[in-house]
């Protein structure tokens, strides 16, 4: 039996920045891990997911995100329109003093980055394709069995597992969830015209399509969010077929695309634990909530999660307290959800909105959406949301370090 300080389940972008966070602090730290450790041969930009400064500053923080940045692609405008009417809205990354409002980031460099940092530190060890058995909870540890023959005796235990999180089911954590009845197919396509740094969705009757600009100028990441049936649909074309439907959702804003890499679909769910801890375990990231990727924010609310956790352990550790309490726990839960309630609101009324086909809702939009177009305040308002610098931000993540202390 061997004995640690923290235990992380889950070696993707939040368990592996978590671990990093954490890993100064000189606690003794495994991630275990079910899935291969992250490679990075074949930068196919197959999944990627758009950060924002708010990410860009905590990864900085670790290290990684000068390795991370030199296999992304920055962004400095938006355009965002609805294929029904003439509503539209951009944003301009000159217009907030600014260079980009963010980066398209491949998702296994993001795993790659972190773990070549982690690899520097000898208190934290990684367990790849390892299975966990059980998780037992005494008052003062968490007993976890390993590929039935190691066991694990840890004072805190965190369910950084993704949306299907054995964590949260081995804790019984209840789960609020919806289908929001999509899918979303991602692929990386060629473009006829270049994409010039810019970001653009389009909101379709059947759900919203992603234009996400990669380093060659001409290739894009798509996400074509539509319900089930249009999907299978799409799916089933051949390539030529797929691309002129492509070409023609788009409004053919970058003249005529084609597929690069075979389609995938991913069902969309709505995924929120209600209680994200029991005991000396808690729940990050995707295993705490899961929402809509029309906003591209999934992943920088799993970043602040654990950035949150790491500042109130860290504290607790400075302070000579027990980093792994009841009541250090609930602060982060109560901290953290109410980020990711506002955020599951503002999806589904966004998902809501632009499917609704009724003709005066449409004009209501259209109206909507132009008026804020012109309207530089509430556009800085909702460009502070998506630039992850509105709400409670953790300090490593905030725009300027202050040296505030929660109390
Ligand atoms: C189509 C799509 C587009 C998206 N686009 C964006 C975007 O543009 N911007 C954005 O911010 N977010 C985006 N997201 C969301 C983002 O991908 C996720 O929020 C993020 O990847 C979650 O990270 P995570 O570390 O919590 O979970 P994961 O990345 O799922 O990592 C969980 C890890 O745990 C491991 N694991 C699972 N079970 C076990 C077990 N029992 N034992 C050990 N290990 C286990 C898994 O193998 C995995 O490595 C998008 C999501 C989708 C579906």
């Amino acid at each position: 039996m061997q004995n640690v300080d923290i235990t992380v389940v889950g070696a993707g972008s939040a368990g592996l920045t978590l671990a990093l966070l954490l890993a100064p602090l000189g606690l003794s730290i495994v991630v275990l891990e079910h899935g291969n450790a992250p490679h990075s041969d074949n930068i196919n930009h197959q999944r990627v997911s758009a950060l924002n400064p708010a990410s860009m500053r905590l990864l900085s923080h670790t290290g990684a995100w000068p390795a991370i940045a030199a296999t992304a692609q920055s962004y400095s405008r938006m355009q965002v329109w609805d294929a029904d009417s003439f509503a539209n809205i951009e944003f301009d990354a000159a217009n907030e003093r600014l260079e980009q409002l963010g980066w398209i980031c491949d998702n296994e460099q993001i795993r790659v980055a972190l773990y070549r940092q982690l690899q520097q530190h000898k208190n934290v060890r990684l367990e790849f394709n390892c299975s966990i058995n059980s998780l037992v909870q005494s008052e003062r540890d968490v007993l976890i069995n390993i590929n039935q023959q190691q066991l694990l005796l840890s004072r805190l235990l965190v369910g950084a597992d993704g949306v299907n999180s054995l964590v949260r089911s081995s804790m019984q954590l209840p789960l609020t969830h919806w289908d929001y009845e999509q899918q979303a197919i991602v692929a990386t396509i060629t473009t006829q015209l270049p994409h010039n740094k810019t970001a653009r969705q389009v909101f379709l009757p059947t759900g919203p399509l992603a234009l996400l600009p990669l380093p060659d100028s001409q290739q894009c990441s798509i996400v074509w969010s539509c319900n089930p049936e249009r999907a299978a649909e799409l799916l089933a074309m051949p390539a030529e077929q797929f691309n002129q439907a492509l070409t023609a959702a788009s409004n053919s804003v970058l003249g005529v695309l084609q597929l690069h890499t075979q389609p995938k679909a991913f069902g969309l769910k709505m995924r929120y634990a209600s209680s994200w801890l029991r005991g000396r375990v808690v729940l990050v990231a995707d295993a705490a909530h899961s929402i809509h990727p029309l906003a591209g924010q999934g992943m920088n609310l799993g970043l602040m999660d654990v950035a949150a956790l790491a500042e109130l352990i860290t504290q607790a550790v400075e302070d000579g307290n027990d980093f792994s309490e009841t009541r250090l726990l609930r602060r982060y839960e109560r901290w953290r959800k109410a980020e990711a309630q506002t955020l599951i609101v503002a999806m589904e009324a966004f998902k809501r909105g632009f499917s609704n086909k009724q003709p005066m809702f449409k004009l209501v939009r259209a109206v909507g959406m132009s008026s804020i177009n012109q309207a530089p305040w509430f556009k800085s308002k909702i460009i502070a949301a998506a630039l992850g610098n509105s709400g409670d931000l953790p300090k490593l993540a905030q725009p300027e370090t202050k040296v505030t202390r929660r109390g």
